[in-house]
């Protein structure tokens, strides 16, 4: 037997990149604990990370590629594999256009390394407009805020959350997330810092979240309602005078449009429909706008709305005109060592049109469609429809709106790939599948969670065990994918491109390259955010847009809603997801670990509307939507607004021909039986699963 190893290197299962320490012998896991070496996580970990070991033994892991057949799933060669899929793919294109073939990106694509430095040459390619990823349905409108305010969908501006003396969280839990489009390792700790140091933390969610009960004061508002908290939030600075653009004085367009096209949204006017008194929307605004430092910070349950664009925007019109932006302790922007950003042409927001889609003509941002929509641009006839599909490391039937009719659209597709490392609700419709190495198997560093990190930070680590049968890290299989579509034979692999990076980088007089990154294997700090939004801003002037036409336009639907929010008869309350600490997505509910800690998957319901309802604490309860129903017990929450239900999202692994056991012999419920394609964000095409209409009854 040899002698234990430790290796170091981030977990990346989630966004917030906590570093892990590995103790491991002759191919096995001894223990993963946390690295307190780490300069980010400084020895943070969650419950996820120790289920790293179960992904790479899980005997349901795909281990060779796949063929689908009559007779089921046949074992072939990787040349063979990539010949097919080469052959077929570019038959569809040259028999229906190149739009007949769409990509489908799912998020762990955002976790690796070969996919996020290869992903872009294969979508050039491919040639396809038809591309959807799982950002439709989560982030979207973030980027398009920050495409139209400053230029690049990347460039996001995260809360500088450790110098901040106010933190305002709108429909965010970053207790139990780990902070997304915020990476911080360690949420807790670094929120009770804030109250520590004298500050405040306030919360502002339909749900008394766990980040909640940490939080100075939580405000229950009805869900939907964020964008016109903001549009008063930022009326009362606008009355008080009290604006103050900061350190981006003179590089402001476009307040005077945004005084105008705010007039209506005084805390009176929309304290009903926010759920909230008039004078707590404007003692909120005061205390912000007083605050030594403060910064706004909204994510999923302010996305994943109908009006989620607006959401993203006037987050981010708060933080400039409360004077909160580029400077510490408000929003800032990171500056990563591989800077996707600074490669991002400059750009004039305003004359750009968004492309529509085939069917519904949605609107494309960030080069994709929405995902609410992919299901009609494959099953409806016509010039341009898909025909053929490559869904690289995705489960959308389970994650995206609108699962069952996205299911029978795959099923009709004339030949679709997947990249995965199961079989699950979406892969089974494939008829080549591409195993992946993941997690321990591959080298890891973090494109893009570096980008939004809320410290430069930087950490390179290679694999630590080989992938086991035939799979191929996600960078080898793109460029064999690239090749079969007939791009040209760069041999360039990730690392390659990463090292090239760093050397010419914003720390290359530091001299960092790929060689420095290995070391440290703990990871080199990079120093706190510092204020460069001046170098940032990729406008073709490098001035902020404060009023983009396109969300101005979308106000007077915010104004309607003031008095169209009448609740359907048939549904009279209002759906919101949750994330559980020990589940991520879709994709890690066959981790024994992960599955026997999460306990059965409920219904939140207030115990004034469960008695109203007839319904007893547990009992069995049918959820229905518009769209679709599930069956599962009823849990009583007081922490739960009344007439605001919560299922958590990422659960109901039950259809037929996957293969992931375990997390089919526990299913759960899963959420997107609700959820419905037509809910939308119409400004962003994102879709809108919080709030969806629905009722309760005792089964
Ligand atoms: S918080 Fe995220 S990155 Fe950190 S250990 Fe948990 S799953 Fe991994």
């Amino acid at each position: 037997m040899s002698e234990i190893r430790t290796h170091y290197r981030n977990c990346n299962i989630c966004e917030a990149m906590c570093g892990l320490e590995i103790r491991h012998r002759d191919g096995e896991v001894l223990s993963i604990k946390p690295d307190r070496q780490d300069p980010f996580s400084l020895g943070h970990i969650c419950p996820k990370a120790v289920a790293l070991q179960d992904f790479h033994v899980d005997e349901d892991r795909i281990r060779t590629p796949l063929r689908r057949s009559a007779g089921g799933w046949q074992p072939i060669g990787w040349d063979e594999a990539f010949a097919e899929i080469g052959q077929r793919l570019r038959s569809i294109q040259q028999q229906h256009g190149v739009d007949s073939v769409g990509v489908y990106l799912g998020n762990p694509n955002a976790h690796n390394l070969g996919s996020a430095l290869l992903l872009p040459r294969l979508q050039k390619v491919l040639g396809s407009r038809n591309r959807y990823s799982s950002a439709s349905a989560d982030q979207l409108p973030h980027h398009v805020a920050a495409s139209q305010m400053f230029g690049a969908g990347l460039a996001i501006a995260v809360p500088d959350i450790d110098r901040t003396e106010f933190l305002l969280i709108l429909g965010g839990n970053p207790v139990v997330s780990n902070g997304s489009l915020m990476t911080a390792p360690g949420m807790p700790r670094r929120l009770k810092a804030i109250l520590a140091r004298g500050g405040r933390v306030v919360v502002v969610d339909p749900r008394r979240t766990e980040t909640a009960r940490l939080a100075s004061e939580h405000f229950a508002i009805r869900p939907e309602a964020d964008a016109l908290l903001l549009c008063a939030l930022i009326r009362t600075l606008i009355d008080d005078g009290s604006v103050d653009f900061g350190n981006v004085a003179g590089m402001v367009d476009g307040y005077e449009r945004l005084v105008e096209a705010t007039a209506a949204f005084t805390p009176e006017h929309v304290a009903g429909a926010v759920g909230m008194a008039a004078a707590d929307i404007r003692r909120l605004a005061r205390d912000f706008a007083a605050a030594p430092s403060a910064v706004c910070y909204s994510r999923m349950g302010a996305s994943t709305q109908s009006f989620g664009g607006l959401c993203q925007w006037l987050t981010l019109v708060l933080n400039i005109v409360s004077g909160n932006f580029d400077r510490p302790g408000g929003a800032m922007f990171p500056q990563p060592a591989l800077d996707l950003l600074a490669r991002a042409p400059r750009t004039d927001p305003a004359t750009r049109q968004p492309p529509r889609s085939r069917v519904r003509g949605l609107p494309g941002h960030s080069g994709e469609f929405p995902v609410a929509t992919l299901a009609d641009e494959i099953l409806t006839e016509g010039e341009g429809r898909i025909r053929g599909l490559l869904s690289i490391a995705g489960n959308p039937v389970l994650s995206a709106p609108g699962g069952a009719r996205l299911d029978e659209a795959f099923s009709r597709l004339d030949f679709m790939v997947a990249v995965d490392i199961y079989l699950n609700e979406t892969t089974r419709h494939a008829h080549i599948v591409l195993p992946a190495a993941s997690g321990l198997e591959i080298a890891q560093y973090d494109v893009y969670f570096n980008s939004f990190a809320v410290r430069n930070v930087a950490k390179y680590s290679p694999p630590l065990f080989a992938p086991r049968g035939e799979q191929r890290s996600d960078g080898q299989i793109l460029q064999g994918l690239i090749a079969c579509l007939g791009g040209a034979a760069d041999e360039a692999m990730p690392e390659a491109l990463l090292d090239a990076a760093l050397r010419s980088g914003p720390y290359k007089e530091q001299g960092l390259s790929l060689q420095m990154l290995l070391e440290h294997p703990h990871g080199i700090d990079l120093g706190a955010l510092r204020p460069c939004a001046r170098e940032r801003l990729r406008t073709v002037d490098g001035r902020i847009r404060l009023a983009p036409e396109l969300f101005l336009g979308d106000l007077p639907r915010l104004h309607a809603s003031l008095t169209d929010a009448a609740t359907p008869r048939d549904f009279p309350l209002r759906l919101i997801g949750r994330r559980l600490v020990w589940n991520h997505n879709t994709w890690t509910q066959n981790a024994h670990r992960l599955l026997k800690a999460a306990g059965p998957i409920t219904v939140q319901v207030h115990p004034d509307d469960a008695q109203r309802l007839g319904i007893a604490d547990g009992q069995m309860v049918t959820v229905r939507s518009r769209t679709g129903q599930l069956r599962l017990p009823a849990e009583y929450d007081s922490d739960i607004a009344p007439g605001v239900v919560s299922i958590a999202q990422g659960w109901g692994h039950d259809g037929p021909g996957i293969a992931m056991r375990r997390a089919a012999a526990q299913p759960g419920a899963g959420i997107n039986s609700l959820t419905d394609t037509e809910r939308i964000d119409p400004l962003t095409g994102n879709a809108a699963f919080n709030g969806t209409p629905v009722s309760i009854r005792a089964d």
